[in-house]
C-alpha cells in the first residue's frame, strides 16, 4: 500500500489543487488530502469548513480521504506512513520555496520523498487567494472552482465584514 499527503492551506479548495488530487490519486494507493492549520496566512474559512469542500469535492475519488494537521508536515507524514509529500508548482515564482521546504523536509525526514506535479496550462494561474479577490469584488469564479466552493465564498463575504 503505498502513500502520499498532499498538503496546503486549500483557503478555499480549487480547480487548479483538483486536478492534482485527481493525477496523484492515481499514481498512488491511497492519498490523504491534509489542511495544515498552521499556515501563517490568516485563512477565510476554517479549518473545518476547508475539509468539508475537500470531502465534497473529491467524493468521486475512491481512493482519496481528508485530514488535518498541526505542525510539521514531514511528522504527519511519518504518523501516517506515507512514502511521498505531493506539490503543484505552477511557475518559476513556486519554484524557489518548493525547493527549500522539500530540502528541509528531506533533511528532517530521508526516507520521505517530495514529489512535484506541475500544473495544468488553462489552472497555471489559479490561486486561492485570487479566487477570493474576484469573489470579494463581485467576478465570477465559476471557471476556477467548482459551484459549492463559488457558493460558501459568496456566503462568506455577503455574512462578514469584509469590504
Ligand atoms: P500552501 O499554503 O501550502 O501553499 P495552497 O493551498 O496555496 O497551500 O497550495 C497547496 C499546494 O497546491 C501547493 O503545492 C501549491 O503550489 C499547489 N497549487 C495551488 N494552486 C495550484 C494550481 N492552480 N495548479 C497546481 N498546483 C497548485
Amino acid at each position: 500500500m503505498r502513500l502520499a499527503i498532499y498538503p496546503g492551506s486549500f483557503d478555499p479548495v480549487t480547480n487548479g489543487h483538483i486536478d492534482i488530487i485527481e493525477r496523484a490519486a492515481s499514481l498512488f494507493d491511497r492519498l490523504i488530502v491534509a489542511v495544515s492549520m498552521n499556515a501563517g496566512k490568516k485563512p477565510l474559512f476554517t479549518v473545518e469548513e476547508r475539509k468539508g469542500m475537500l470531502v465534497e469535492v473529491t467524493d468521486s475519488f475512491r481512493n482519496v480521504t481528508v485530514d488535518s494537521f498541526k505542525g510539521l508536515t514531514v511528522n504527519f507524514a511519518c504518523e501516517k506512513k506515507a512514502v511521498a509529500i505531493i506539490r503543484g508548482l505552477r511557475a518559476i515564482s513556486d519554484f524557489e520555496n518548493e525547493f527549500m521546504m522539500a530540502l528541509t523536509n528531506k533533511k528532517l525526514q530521508p526516507a520521505v520523498e517530495t514529489i512535484f506535479l506541475m500544473t495544468k496550462a488553462e489552472y497555471s494561474f489559479i490561486s486561492s487567494s485570487a479566487v477570493k479577490e474576484v469573489v470579494l469584488f463581485g467576478g465570477c469564479v465559476s471557471t476556477l472552482v467548482p459551484p459549492l466552493v463559488e457558493n460558501r465564498l459568496r456566503d462568506k463575504y455577503i455574512n462578514c465584514d469584509y469590504i
